[in-house]
């Protein structure tokens, strides 16, 4: 599909909010647009969800609840393994959305379908493997058993940089624990997720399964949902701010939570790296979603002797990269979100440049209508420079440089986050010594990318905590019951 396929791809989109199976206007009638960020052009108009919304949304998951927990967990991933289908069906469609909402090429955005509709097979698949235990008391004549339940209705909430697989990554495991929910989408791109939600019915997910509102008050209208004792899980992915904020909200009703927080990614490569291996996993950890990921290489630190060649061979493959509308042939970097995000770009390369550091290319935003910033690479990064603490959510990559392993651990380490972190090096033992020292949740060894649905997704420290993907991601979603039993 093409930028001509817009319309169409466009008019298949409920835009209400969707309540017991129903997509209605919201409460006041209000509504807000959603634009091209490649463009600045208005797609299209979406209900504005208000408190009542979210309210009447809870009222139905927790109506839906009991019926669903019951429903055979065949029968749950039965639904799923044809939501796969579905998204896979309409990948084309799907694709497109994604890149008029969000900017990416379609080629990446085809990419995140494939990735995201992966979360519905895999726990499909789950679904029918939750399992308890049964055992005898180490010392005492009673048994002990345990069994895992659905934790009951839970809230979803989503940020506009993957907006399929962020929201399947939630719906697949919740769906096959035999939980309801409440989505809220980021509004910046909730088109994609209202569509995956209408295909979920299509697959046969029983109306009040899962709700959705999207709304311009993402505080204010899923506040009240977080007082309301029947909401037992939040699964949160967006920015450690706004993490914090709701994890302060469910001490009242003590929530289960799922953090899936910001990042600050340190790529590693020692001199006894590959280096046309370490550039091409660069260029993929750096510039995959144009650079907007939680996972994107934020800081690279490479080894003395090494810098200068592997900055200028970044360089050279970085400035190639064409950049232009997500959805025209050729293009490999779409536009940036908003101007608030290039605008952060904008500060951070102008801080590590005032502090001695020199874009070897780009270094710019591009002048025209769009949110586009240039590809850059900047070599001679100081310690000092912000653009190694702060997540810079674009197609940024500043070299540093480290003199010894200890060194390289230290500097990599040196952030509040801890989600990933990618090492290259040839050496076994030192890869080892390296994965182990480091202060994050995942790493990729001389390999420049980690998502994977069959693996666990998430971060220490200030990247949250949970798990989203692999035997982990269902269990965000179940309690664990044990029973005493008397012989
Ligand atoms: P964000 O501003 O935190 O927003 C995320 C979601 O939270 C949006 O749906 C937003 O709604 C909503 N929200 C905002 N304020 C809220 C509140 N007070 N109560 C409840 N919900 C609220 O993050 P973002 O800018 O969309 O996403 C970028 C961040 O997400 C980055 O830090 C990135 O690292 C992180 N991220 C992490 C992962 C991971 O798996 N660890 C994955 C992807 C992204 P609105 O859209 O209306 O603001």
């Amino acid at each position: 599909m093409t930028r001509s396929d817009q319309k169409a791809v466009l008019d298949a989109v409920p835009t209400g909010v969707l309540v017991g199976g129903e997509w209605r206007e919201a409460a006041g009638g209000g509504r807000f647009t959603v634009s091209d960020p490649a463009t600045e052009e208005p797609l299209v108009d979406v209900a504005d969800g208000q408190p009542e919304d979210a309210m009447a949304a809870l009222d139905a998951a927790a109506g839906a609840q009991a019926g669903w927990a019951a429903t055979p967990p065949r029968e749950r991933g039965e639904i799923l393994r044809r939501a796969f289908g579905l998204l896979t069906d309409h990948a084309d469609e799907l694709a497109l959305l994604i890149t008029l909402e969000m900017g990416k090429s379609v080629a990446e955005s085809r990419a995140e379908v494939a990735y995201g509709a992966e979360f519905f097979r895999w726990f499909s698949e789950e679904a029918v493997r939750v399992e308890g235990r049964f055992s005898r008391a180490p010392a005492t004549p009673e048994r002990l058993l345990t069994m895992k339940q659905p934790v009951g209705p839970c809230l979803l909430i989503t940020p506009w940089n993957f907006p399929l697989a962020m929201a399947t990554r939630k719906i697949g495991p919740a769906v096959a624990a035999g939980c309801t929910m409440v989505v809220k989408p980021a509004q910046l791109t909730p088109l994609t997720t209202m569509r995956v939600a209408e295909l979920l019915g299509e697959a046969g997910l029983p109306t009040g399964v899962l709700n959705v509102v999207p709304s311009t008050s993402a505080g204010r209208t899923v506040g009240p949902l977080m007082g309301d004792d029947r909401l037992r899980k939040v699964s949160f992915t967006g920015s450690t701010e706004v993490g914090r904020t709701l994890v302060e909200q469910s001490a009242q009703n003590l929530q289960r939570m799922s953090m899936e927080l910001g990042g600050n990614a340190p790529f590693l490569v020692f001199a006894d790296a590959d280096l046309d291996a370490a550039v091409e996993g660069a260029l993929l950890a750096k510039m995959r979603n144009n650079g907007e990921s939680c996972v994107a290489a934020n800081r690279f630190h490479v080894a003395a002797e090494v810098a200068d060649d592997f900055a200028r061979r970044l360089a050279d493959r970085m400035g190639a990269l064409p950049v232009g509308h997500g959805a025209d042939d050729g293009t490999k970097v779409g536009p940036l979100i908003n101007e608030e995000q290039r605008g952060i770009v904008e500060d951070l390369v102008a801080d590590a440049v005032d502090k001695g550091a020199k874009a070897l290319t780009g270094g710019s935003r591009v002048e025209g209508k769009g949110f586009f910033y240039a590809p850059t690479v900047l070599g001679g990064v100081g310690p000092d420079a912000r653009i190694l603490r702060e997540e810079a959510f674009g197609p940024v990559a500043p070299v540093t440089t480290f003199g010894s392993e200890d060194e390289a651990v230290r500097q990599a380490n040196d952030t509040e986050f801890g989600l990933v972190a990618y090492v290259y090096t040839a050496d076994l033992k030192r890869a080892l010594r390296v994965v182990e020292a480091l202060q994050v949740g995942m790493v990729g060894l001389n390999r420049g990318l980690v998502s994977n649905a069959a693996a666990p997704f998430g971060g220490v420290k200030h990247s949250g905590f949970g798990r989203e993907g692999g035997s982990e991601g269902i269990e965000e979603y179940l309690d664990t019951k044990y029973v005493a039993i008397d012989m």
